[in-house]
């Protein structure tokens, strides 16, 4: 089996890149680009030091000694939530933003659902003293007003979008359109492992620090540089893609994913776009997507923002149909139980995203030294409102 992309961007059968004739040679130009940039010393050199001193990489992996003993195996939680700006996404924006620096662009572009992704954005342009404007779903915005003001402060032009039904789909939509208008001097920093070639391996690419200390911390606190199993709640895609990045060829590690179940996979209100999805192209990739017979997507629903998208990156559809991952949905009870019980067992309030990952350990089975990572890709603090709203449930 291979799970690694091809020269024309596909994982299997998914990927590529379907773009608007007017990017074809932005995307071609970014797609010469990026490996030689990355793979330079230069900028590991810019990178690294970033993600330690200003990210404050690398973020621990932490054995936690009261949920091992519930789940019967040694979990280890790889905590993306202690980094700068309360994720993982800041990973990938900073070397977004160095590359698109690399390249001569003057000017950053980003569309967000939640606002995670734009505030990630647009500190990294805060940093660099480059224009922000982040577009986002119109309802977004109601839905999300502290991330909002915290890309204003951080001098983002904030686009509220009316088009469709005013999320995380038309707000990307509006990004491209703005790319098209401007590609010479604009460079689009996506926030997942979407989009077209070379996009998703890039944000891989960035995001692959997370595996890259978990070998070396494995090492130190196991003895051996892999696990049995490592574990990862998926939207887009990227928390999930840097936690297995070094391990996908390594069929001694399993790998368990977790969608957004919504209210369960049979009714109207889910995002568990691999499980329910069907094959077809949207936001520049052909992908496993949420869409009616005709090809009309199909509106997400989750009560994670940041898993309240109609697909899953190219990597993560080859990786469930070929049986590599093992994929479960998690409903949105489910995953509020999981978030409280982390936070009374281990005192870590779980982001709603990475609380999806967590409600899968009651549905594994475990040998007692089996050596579990689990990546907490955020902090809860965003969805204290919903938590609160549900704790007498
Ligand atoms: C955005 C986000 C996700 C989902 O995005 P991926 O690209 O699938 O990682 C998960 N967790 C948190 C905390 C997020 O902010």
């Amino acid at each position: 089996m291979n799970y690694q992309i091809d020269e024309n961007g596909f994982y299997g059968n998914y990927g590529g890149a379907y773009i608007p004739e007017i990017l074809y040679k932005t995307v071609e130009n970014l797609k010469e680009a990026y490996l030689p940039i990355i793979e330079s010393e230069e900028f590991k050199q810019e990178f690294h030091t970033l993600l330690r001193d200003y990210v404050g990489r690398p973020s621990p992996l932490y054995l936690a000694k009261r949920m091992s003993e519930k789940y019967g195996c040694r979990l280890y939680l790889k905590r993306e939530d202690l980094n700068h700006t309360g994720a993982h996404k800041i990973n990938n924006s900073l070397g977004q933003i160095l590359i698109a620096k690399k390249m001569g662009k003057t000017r950053i572009i980003a569309e967000t659902g939640a606002g995670q992704h734009g505030v990630a954005t647009a500190t990294a342009c805060a940093l660099m003293n480059m224009p922000c404007t982040v577009y986002m779903g119109a309802l977004d915005v109601e839905r999300q007003r502290p991330n909002v003001e915290r890309m204003k402060m951080l001098g983002a032009t904030v686009v509220p979008v009316h088009s469709g039904n005013k999320t995380l789909k038309d707000a990307t939509n509006e990004a491209i359109r703005d790319w098209c208008c401007h590609p010479a001097d604009t460079f689009y920093i996506i926030g997942s492992t979407v989009g077209p070639h070379p996009y998703p391996d890039m944000v891989a690419r960035l995001q692959s620090v997370i595996s890259e200390e978990i070998r070396e911390q494995l090492t130190e606190k196991e003895g051996r540089d892999y696990p049995d199993y490592l574990m990862a709640c998926v939207g887009g895609g990227s928390n999930a893609a840097g936690t297995i990045f070094h391990y996908i060829e390594d069929e001694r590690v399993k790998i368990v994913l977790a969608e957004a179940g919504g209210l369960g996979l049979d009714s109207d209100k889910t995002a568990a776009s691999l499980e329910i999805g069907t094959d077809g192209i949207l936001h520049g990739s052909r992908i496993k997507l949420m869409q009616t017979e005709d090809g009309q997507i199909i509106e997400p629903y989750s009560i994670s923002a940041g898993l309240d998208y109609p697909g899953t990156g190219p990597l993560h559809c080859n990786l469930y149909v070929t049986g590599r991952a093992q994929v479960l949905a998690v409903n949105d009870d489910e995953a509020l139980t999981a978030a409280f019980e982390l936070t009374r067992m281990e005192g870590i309030i779980p982001a709603l995203e990475s609380a999806h990952i967590l409600a899968a350990l009651p549905k594994m089975q475990f040998q007692p030294d089996d050596v579990v990572v689990l990546t907490v890709s955020g902090r809860g603090d965003k969805d204290l409102e919903t938590y609160l709203k549900h704790m007498n449930d």
